[in-house]
Formats: C-alpha cells, structure tokens, sequence
C-alpha cells in the first residue's frame, strides 16, 4: 500500500516544500533575520535552524521517492518530517507572540490535518505524530508564555489541537479501512486472474508471466534454465470413459504432482490449457533438469490412476517435452521446441520424457535424447 502511495506522497511533500520555502521567507522578512543574526540573537538562529532542518527533512524523502527508492527507515524520515514541522511551528509562533509581531497559531490545526494526509504512514503512525505535535505545542506555549492573555489564548488553541487530532483521526481512520479492503480486493481479483481454478496453480497468463520474469533474470545472472511442456496421455480417452468429473481429479492430482517437481525458488509450473502444463526449472542444468523431469513422469506412474481405456498403459501417463533456455531467445522460440520435443516424446511411445537441444545453427528437426 505504502509503494500504491508514492504519487500522492510525492504530491503532498512538494506541496509541504513550497510552503515551508514561503514560510522561511516570510520569517526572514518579519524578523529582520539578518540583522537579527548579526547581533546574535539566539531564538532567530534556533528558528532558521530549526527551518533549515525541517528542510533537509522534506528534501531527503523527496528524493528517495524521486529516485524510486523507499528504504526500511523512509517511514521514520516522514514523522520526523512532520514532528519537526510541527515543533518548528510552535515554536516561531510562541516567538513572534512574545515579540509582539502579528502571527497566526492557529495554523497548528492545519499541521495536525496535514499529518494525516498519505505520506505512506499508517494510521497509529499518524494518530502518534499528530498526538505528539499537540502535546509538544501546548507544553511549549505553556513553558514560553507568561502574560495572562497569551496564556487564556493558548489554552483555547490546545483544546482546538486535541480536538482536531481526533476529528483528522476518525477521517483518516475511515478512509485506511476503505483503502485496506480495496487493497485486498485488488490483489484477490489478481490472484484470480492468474491461478486455475480447478488445480490451483498459476494458469496460462500467470505461468507466462512468471517465466517472462524468471527467464529475464536468468539472462542476467547467466543461470541455466530448463523449460518443460507436460501432456496428459490419452486424456480424451480417459474422460469419455470415466466421466469428466474423474477427469478433473487426475488433473488435480497431476497438477500437484507437476507443482511438487517445481518447488525451488523461481520454479514455475502452470496448466496451459486443458491437459497441458508447463514447468520452468529455474538454475537446473540439461542433464539435472532432465533428471527431475523423469522423475515427474515416473510420479505420475505411480500415481496409479487407472486408465483400461489407454492404449498404451493402464495407468494414467504423462508425456514431456524439455529443452533449455539459450540465455537468449524469446519465450515464443521456447515454446516452440519444448513443443516439438513434446512431439517427439508422443511419437516415441508416451510416458517420456524428450529434450531437445537448443542450436542456433540447426533448424528444429526433431529431438535429441540426453538420458535413459
Ligand atoms: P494425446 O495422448 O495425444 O495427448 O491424446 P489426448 O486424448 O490426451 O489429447 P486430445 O487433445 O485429443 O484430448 C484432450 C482432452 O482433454 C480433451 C478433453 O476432453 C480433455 N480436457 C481438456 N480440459 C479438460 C478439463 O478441464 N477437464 C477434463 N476432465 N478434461 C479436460
Ligand atoms: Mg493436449
Ligand atoms: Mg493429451
């Protein structure tokens, strides 16, 4: 959620940098900063200080949100941000009311709203920074002003501070709650959308995006990729005699068996369509690659789902087509050739397990068996 909110991050803290840069201005014109300065004046150099600051604490997330970067700490930066705009701001104007100039506490209140705008905070973080910047501005006042009438003042404004924490709070509480549930939403219609209902593993878009994924990062780490197609053998077969329903249950059973054999990080199994699947071993080489998928198709084997309508076993099988990624190609090329091998295995016989190597030089005949 926090990385959804970098635009309106961005938005508010520039927005936060514009009045600030305004307001340090401002302070400079009425104090007479300067010469203030010169002569050593301590609370104008603890103000400008204290300006500057705040500064730096608005520049350093801007940029980190800028440069795309958002760092464990960059939560703590933010009410850090916020504390030190608001201390700054309690204590000018607590100076500029003890040097009788015209100044505006009240804009307070607007800090404590601005704390719960989307700086990516959480709520609890936000009600903390919120309740501290009150807390921090009545004690200050309390601590700076001796006249009666400033006195009656700020006791005025500091029940209006505590009263704007919580009316900020509920708002905001509200919309992190709505914000949470679209957040949810969002990620269940996306898991949706990339899983199989009937196996529950990734489906065609999901697995083709994992392997775009997986394939990319591969090329760059210069890993070997081993890139599989599965067929269920004699399917058609084994529904009309079974019932679609059985059907559905050996698919079941075979998907797990397929997401089993693909259980390393970055492995990626997938149902393509119908009774086929595909599985990307991620950092295998041909010859270990090649030893997993046997393996699978002997998982299946033993499965032991029967099948008397099969013409070439009496239990359920599985064909495969393999080959390995060449650290170049596209997932299209892939395809291809883990297909042609797959072809190759249907013709050898079923239940196997081809591979096929990729060869620049070689237009795709057939497939070359590595083992077994
Ligand atoms: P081969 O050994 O050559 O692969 O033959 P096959 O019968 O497996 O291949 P074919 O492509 O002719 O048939 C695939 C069958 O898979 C057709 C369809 O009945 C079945 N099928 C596809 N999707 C589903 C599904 O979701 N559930 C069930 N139960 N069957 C499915
Ligand atoms: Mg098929
Ligand atoms: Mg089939």
């Amino acid at each position: 959620m926090r990385a959804d909110q970098r635009t309106s991050t961005l938005v508010c803290l520039v927005t936060a940098l514009g009045i600030w840069l305004v307001f340090i201005g401002l302070d400079l014109s009425r104090m007479d900063g300067w010469a203030a300065l010169a002569a050593g004046d301590l609370g104008v150099g603890l103000a400008i200080a204290l300006r500057l600051a705040t500064l730096a604490a608005l520049l350093i997330p801007i940029c980190m949100l800028a440069a795309q970067r958002l760092p464990r700490a960059y939560h703590r930066l933010s009410m850090l941000g916020l504390i030190l705009i608001g201390a700054t701001c309690a204590f000018i104007a607590n100076m500029f009311k003890l040097r009788g100039l015209p100044q505006a506490d009240i804009a307070q209140l607007v800090i404590i709203a601005a704390v719960f705008l989307p700086v990516g905070l959480t709520f609890l973080q936000s009600f903390g920074v919120a309740l501290f910047i009150a807390v921090f501005t009545t004690g200050l006042g309390f601590a700076m002003l001796s006249e009666p009438a400033h006195l009656i003042e700020h006791g005025r404004l500091s029940v209006l501070l505590f009263f704007a924490v919580f009316v900020s709070g509920v708002g905001a509480w509200l919309r992190e709650r709505a914000q949470r549930d679209q957040f949810l939403l969002r990620r269940l219609l996306q898991d949706h959308a990339m899983s199989d209902p009937l196996t529950g593993i990734a489906n065609r878009r999901g697995f083709e995006e994992n392997v775009a994924i997986a394939l990319q990062q591969a090329r760059r780490d210069g890993v070997p990729v081993v890139f599989a197609i599965l067929d269920v053998d004699h399917f058609k077969r084994y529904n009309d005699y079974y019932g679609h329903q059985a059907g559905d249950e050996a698919l079941r059973l075979i998907a797990r068996a397929i997401a089993e054999a693909g259980r390393r990080p970055m492995d990626m199994a997938g149902r393509l369509g119908g009774e086929e699947f595909g599985l990307l071993l991620y950092d295998a080489t041909p010859e270990k690659g090649l030893a997993r998928l046997e393996k699978l198709v002997a998982v299946v084997e033993e499965l032991a789902i029967e099948h008397a309508a099969s013409p070439t076993a009496d239990h359920v099988t599985v064909s495969l087509g393999a080959t390995a990624f060449d650290g170049r190609e596209t997932t299209t090329e892939l395809y291809r050739r883990a297909d042609a091998a797959l072809y190759a295995s249907k013709a050898l016989g079923r239940n196997r397990a081809e591979f096929a190597v990729p060869d620049p030089h070689e237009a795709m005949a057939g497939s070359r068996r590595l083992a077994g």
